[in-house]
């Protein structure tokens, strides 16, 4: 037998007396008892030796060349963002928008659909797949209806697969608008809670200053009734402020939604979002940490896979990517709206998109083209591609390694517990 050597982009964990093999390259998983994996003897069996190979689980002299030619280019998805209103009903503290804008303009929500349409025409994608983003999108319910039912038309037209999400703050997320919204597929919803009550309500309040977390736990629960097809993910923005308020929301959400599957629960560090930020940002990742809480008290979480998967890198890396703005600009990134280099161009009337092809390659960071010791060496190059967030590569001017490549281990271990393995070896 030629090779017999693991692949270094192969990661192994320890699980009650085995070892799960987990491939960094196809997400792929592979239980073995810790005495064969010991001894190597797994690596002599014809059978077992012929099924790392067909994962790819052995070291080949091509794995770097396939990974660099794993490239987003040939990237079948279409990503549309649109940030339908531009103002918002919220003034949260860490808030980063300037509200100086509101609802799309006419002309803009045509010219998006033309340029939708002239590259669907193109037949290279198979998905389109369209996020609302605002301000706050649902200001903008009755343009999100009408925009939507044009969209799914083009997309039945070319024969794509249509999905489409959103990222409310769930203050508007009524029934009715809940109606509206899976009548023409919106079906992901993305809402952010900072913690109960007395911390959520510091962080999340209204324009006038009022507090808004009954409102938006009530439309929560008024949604685990309907009985329609949908995925909640509830991101909770973690400080030094809130983290001991989580136990508290873990347990509220097991009490109201513990039972519906469509709802799970997500956890992200704040970061230096805007100069408003007056939060103590945690330097650890704690994403894992409140995860495994989470899970032992068996609270459904977002699926490990969205971080460890090949490729978990942000929607701003891709090539056919766009973000559009209410007044036509083109952006990548939904954060940094201010940042010049982020603004990438802008739409036409006639659906023509102008863009700043040198700008647009800051985003585009292709380890084909860039080669980079750090990241070749790495072990979760197939995941991150050295370009997991291409705005903090930009600010640094370097590869900037995400949180994921520390809490690796950490992250393969709730999955497992999450996910049964692909393949068990016994002998
Ligand atoms: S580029 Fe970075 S900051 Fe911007 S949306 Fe993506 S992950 Fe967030
Ligand atoms: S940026 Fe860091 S984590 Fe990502 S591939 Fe490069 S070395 Fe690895």
């Amino acid at each position: 037998m030629p090779n017999r050597i693991l692949s270094k982009f192969v990661v192994a964990i320890p699980k009650n007396e085995k070892i799960v093999l987990f491939n960094t390259k196809n997400a792929k998983t592979i239980s073995i008892p810790e005495s064969i994996y010991t001894n190597g003897e797994y690596l002599e069996n014809r059978l077992t030796y012929n099924l790392l190979q067909k994962e790819e689980f052995l070291e080949d002299k091509f794995e770097i060349y396939n990974i660099k030619n794993n490239n987003l280019v040939g990237e079948k998805t279409l990503r549309i963002i649109i940030l339908i209103h531009e103002n918002c009903n919220f003034r949260c503290v860490y808030c980063y928008e300037k509200f100086k804008k509101g609802l799309i303009k006419e002309d803009v929500f045509k010219a998006i659909c033309l340029f939708i349409q002239k590259e669907l025409r193109t037949h290279k994608f198979k998905k389109l797949a369209v996020g609302w983003f605002g301000g706050e999108p649902l200001l903008g319910i009755r343009k999100i209806e009408q925009m939507s039912t044009q969209l799914i038309k083009l997309a039945d037209e070319y024969k794509v697969e249509y999905i489409s999400h959103i990222t409310t703050n769930g203050y508007l997320l009524n029934r009715r608008n809940h109606t509206i919204l899976q009548n023409v597929s919106v079906s992901d919803y993305q809402i952010t809670i900072d913690g109960m009550l007395d911390y959520h309500d510091k962080q999340r309040k209204l324009i006038n200053g009022q507090g808004t977390f009954k409102v938006i736990w009530n439309n929560l629960i008024n949604l685990s009734k309907a009985s329609s097809n949908f995925t909640v993910t509830i991101r909770a923005n973690v400080s030094g402020e809130n983290i001991n308020n989580m136990n508290r929301l873990i347990d509220s959400f097991k009490k109201d939604f513990g039972n519906d599957k469509r709802f799970r629960l997500y956890f992200v560090n704040v970061n230096y979002w805007s100069k408003n930020n007056i939060s103590t940002i945690l330097k650890r990742d704690i994403r894992a940490e409140l995860f495994e809480k989470a899970i032992a008290k068996n609270v459904s979480v977002m699926n490990m896979k969205a971080f460890i998967n090949p490729c978990a890198i942000c929607y701003a890396a891709y090539e056919n990517s766009y973000v559009f703005g209410s007044d036509g600009l083109v952006y990548k990134c939904t954060v940094a709206l201010y940042d010049k280099r982020n603004i990438i161009g802008k739409i036409l009337n006639d659906g023509t998109v102008l863009i700043s092809q040198s700008k647009h390659n800051l985003w585009l960071k292709d380890i084909s083209i860039k080669e980079n010791k750090k990241c070749f060496n790495c072990q979760i190059l197939p995941i991150c591609r050295g370009n997991q967030c291409p705005y903090k590569n930009i600010q640094k001017n370097t590869n900037v390694c995400p949180p994921t490549k520390k809490s690796l281990e950490k992250y393969i271990k709730i999955f497992l517990k999450q996910e049964k393995c692909d393949y068990e070896i016994t002998f």
